[in-house]
């Protein structure tokens, strides 16, 4: 933990304290493996304000601060609770609506997200299109006081828990427009829809949430669906992309602790050759090193959470946050089985459970390569090579 707590992270602190004490590790390890989702968990946060932190105050909200759910996040993973849903929902549904919405829509839907009611998915990955986003082939064709939507999307997760689905389609072709930026829009679409397919995929990861293949066979969606200009989504779409680097990031610096915590317990009492293993530098100097990189990614999540909050270009701090805290994360699970030699794969001592989860952090939402481009490209002004 860093030693400087402000009055507003105690705060959160305590109140995780409280509430995992009540649906903790065990609890969300057993949702997860049924695929179940964490509503007794979701609905108490709901009723003590915790999911209106990205909501303003007038939608029923606590005002739209990233930093506090950024937070919230870090404290539950670190007590081993994998909150997926708050980055979706909280953030990737709640922050376009309360920056982009008509006043109609934040009626519609800020209330319900902040008292925890109804909840968001995000559609964005397409089979075909993969990391380039642009090149997304779902459209969403214009007929007079509606639009039509056919396509399809991957990976989406927890789309047969959520009330709606936050989808991007393009409204323009991508071989019909000269700036492929142009022609992208938001669409929120109801998931029960007719017209809608949605087929589970086989993800071997243990949350709670499941993914799907989606399918848009000529949807039929009210113009006033659409969030924001049409053909003007790309600003929007940022505005969900970072705050979901951010809390990711949050939550990988959570879970790199939980591990950490687990593995500095068992290095003191662990002894093999009449020492503590944990006095062996082989092991403590690593374990030094993780702890040094997970509070370094922490800092910048919370720089990350702070920028965007201010209204800053939140692009570049967003996307080091989620590399930093990734490549933390996953060295941490690692090396936490690694102290625990063959009980590190064991259920009981429920590392081996994290592994899969901090590993498609690496690839998932934006993978490490991607990442890295833009830092390559937007920070270091250096050639792009695709
Ligand atoms: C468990 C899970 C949950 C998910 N949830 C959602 C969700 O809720 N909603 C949603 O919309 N999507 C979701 N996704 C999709 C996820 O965001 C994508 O899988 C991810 O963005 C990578 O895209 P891709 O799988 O198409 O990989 P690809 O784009 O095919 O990339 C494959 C590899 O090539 C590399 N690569 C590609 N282009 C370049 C380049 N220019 N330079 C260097 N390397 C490159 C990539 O880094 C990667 O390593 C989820 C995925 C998983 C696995």
């Amino acid at each position: 933990m860093l030693d400087a707590f402000t009055e507003e992270q105690e705060a959160i602190r305590s109140f995780v304290e409280r509430l995992t004490a009540k649906y903790d590790r065990r609890y969300w390890v057993e949702r997860a493996t049924k695929g179940e989702s964490i509503d007794e968990l979701w609905r108490e946060l709901g009723r003590a304000g915790y999911l209106g932190v990205t909501v303003p105050e007038q939608y029923g909200g606590s005002g739209l601060s990233l930093r506090r759910l950024a937070i919230l996040m870090e404290e539950l993973a670190a007590r081993g609770v994998l909150a997926g849903f708050l980055v979706i929902s909280t953030a990737m549904g709640a922050i376009p609506i309360a920056k982009y919405g008509t006043e109609e829509q934040k009626r519609r839907y800020l209330p319900a997200l902040a008292n925890g009611s109804e909840k968001f998915c995000f559609a964005i990955t397409e089979p075909d299109a993969g990391s380039n986003s642009f090149r997304i082939r779902t459209l969403a064709r214009r007929d007079g006081d509606q639009y039509i939507l056919s396509g399809q999307k991957a990976f989406i997760t927890g789309v047969n828990d959520a009330d709606h689905m936050m989808v991007v389609a393009r409204t323009v072709s991508a071989d019909e427009v000269t700036d492929k930026r142009e022609g992208i829009s938001l669409f929120i679409v109801d998931p029960k829809a007719q017209g809608i397919e949605k087929h589970q995929m086989d993800i071997r990861i243990l949350m709670p949430e499941r993914q799907f293949r989606v399918f848009f066979d000529g949807v039929h969606l009210p113009a006033s669906s659409r969030l924001g200009e049409e053909g003007k989504g790309l600003k929007i779409l940022f505005d969900a992309l970072n705050p979901e680097r951010i809390t990711l990031g949050a939550l990988l610096v959570g879970t790199g602790r939980y591990a950490l915590g687990k593995a500095v317990e068992y290095a003191k009492t662990r002894t093999v050759f009449d020492v503590p293993i944990g006095a062996h530098q082989g092991l403590a100097h690593p374990m030094a090193v993780a702890k040094t990189q997970l509070e370094l990614a922490a800092l910048m999540t919370h720089r990350a959470a702070e920028v965007f909050d201010q209204g800053g270009e939140a692009g570049m701090y967003a996307n080091m946050a989620k590399y930093a805290a990734a490549e933390a994360a996953i060295e941490t699970v690692d090396l936490a089985m690694q102290v625990h030699g063959g009980s590190g794969f064991t259920g009981e001592v429920d590392l081996i459970t994290l592994w899969p989860m901090v590993r498609l952090m690496r690839t998932a939402p934006v993978s490490r390569e991607m990442v890295l481009n833009y830092i390559a490209e937007h920070t270091l002004g250096l050639p792009r090579s695709y």
